[in-house]
């Protein structure tokens, strides 16, 4: 795809409009662009969907936005119809990384530049370009919150006075999305260390990210596997004193759990609620951070990576290659494709302030209320 418009830009292509492929040198307004996203069960694909379109149309582009249900052949029949109905650039979050090689192989076909978004499309050459944040970081940043929430570092990065050892447990995300994979490498590349001297002790030994992991992301599992870890144990009277989570739905599903055996209500209580980590800045776990509850989130500017998309696929648009800052880690199987890496930010309940309603993410009423 991108070769492609790039060699039709080099002789002067003509947009090619409702025929598919992007050209060289179209018109914003001559062109659509699909945009499939995979769930509205998580606020953030939400955002992303609308931020996407609004930019794309504020830029003149006309946009096909579909969400998938968190079905796979749902998705994939949305991007083939994306491509039947002209569609000149694709905009996709995977729901399953591995399931789209086919509709992919479809675009190339018809010159449509596909950009991958947040998540990385697998085994698929037809990837032209990655917009996502820095997903390696997003793990060292949990494991860094859970640690700062134990007190063995503190929020400068300084050694905390703690000296454990703590009881932690640990939960990732949906093994067909590959950002669980950089999200659990990252955290663990700051939490074996301390596994391995004894500072921090997996009390059920679940340290592989199969024993770890949580299908599609699902709430619910998660708080089934915390309650099933409760029970098996932690029934000789320890204590969880962390629990590492990839992400605030699955956060909120283990401090369910986790309350039901006791916990809390919150992190000052006598029976403390255990530090639990999250992912994303959902506005129910902002305020149980805001009361204590949940230790603390990544903040992903979901608006910035919208910006990005619109700025790679602007670049296609115009038969250029989008512009890259990262051009070595992401390798789908295939090919490493060229990728915008944006950073993340921690947030606990000191900067709730600062970090979210400063940058207008959410209104100090949304956090006081939860929603
Ligand atoms: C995203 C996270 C999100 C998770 C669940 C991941 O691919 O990068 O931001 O928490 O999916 O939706």
């Amino acid at each position: 795809g991108a070769s492609m418009a790039l060699t039709l830009a080099a002789c002067g292509g003509e947009g090619a409009g409702g025929s598919g492929g992007a050209g060289g040198g179209a018109e914003a307004e001559e062109l659509t662009i699909g945009v499939s996203m995979p769930t509205q069960t998580s606020e953030r694909w939400i955002a992303d969907g609308e931020n996407v379109q609004q930019q794309l149309e504020d830029e003149g582009y006309t946009v096909s936005l579909q969400y998938a249900g968190d079905d796979i052949p749902t998705q994939s029949q949305q991007i083939d119809q994306m491509i039947t109905e002209g569609a000149d650039i694709l905009i996709i979050a995977a729901i399953d990384g591995t399931a789209l090689a086919g509709q992919l192989e479809n675009a190339a076909a018809n010159d449509i530049p596909v950009i991958s978004y947040d998540r990385l499309i697998r085994d698929s050459e037809n990837v032209d370009f990655y917009v996502t944040f820095d997903n390696f970081e997003v793990g060292v940043a949990q494991a860094n919150a859970l640690l700062t929430g134990l007190g063995l570092l503190n929020a400068d990065g300084s050694p905390g006075t703690a000296t454990g050892p703590f009881n932690i447990e640990l939960f990732a995300g949906s093994l067909d999305d590959n950002n669980a994979f950089f999200f659990f490498d990252g955290a663990m590349s700051v939490l074996k260390p301390l596994i391995d001297d004894g500072t921090l002790v997996v009390k059920s030994g679940q340290t592989d990210i199969e024993q770890a992991a949580t299908l599609r992301w699902q709430q619910e599992t998660a708080q089934q596997r915390m309650e099933t870890l409760l029970t098996s144990t932690y029934n000789d009277g320890s204590r969880v004193d962390g629990v590492l989570s990839p992400y605030d739905g699955l956060s909120r599903g283990i401090i369910t759990a986790l309350t039901a055996a006791g916990y809390g209500p919150n992190l000052d209580s006598p029976n403390p609620m255990p530090v639990v980590t999250g992912q994303d800045a959902e506005i129910a776990s902002v305020k149980l951070i805001a009361d204590g509850v949940q230790s603390s989130t990544i903040f992903k500017d979901t608006r910035l990576l919208a910006e990005q998309a619109v700025v790679a696929a602007t670049a296609f648009a115009e038969g250029n290659e989008p512009e890259a800052n990262d051009t070595e880690t992401y390798d789908n199987g295939v090919k490493v494709v060229p990728s915008y890496l944006l950073p993340v930010e921690t947030v606990y309940a000191d900067n709730i302030q600062s970090s979210l309603i400063d940058s207008e993410y959410w209104t100090e009423e949304e956090v006081a209320s939860g929603q």
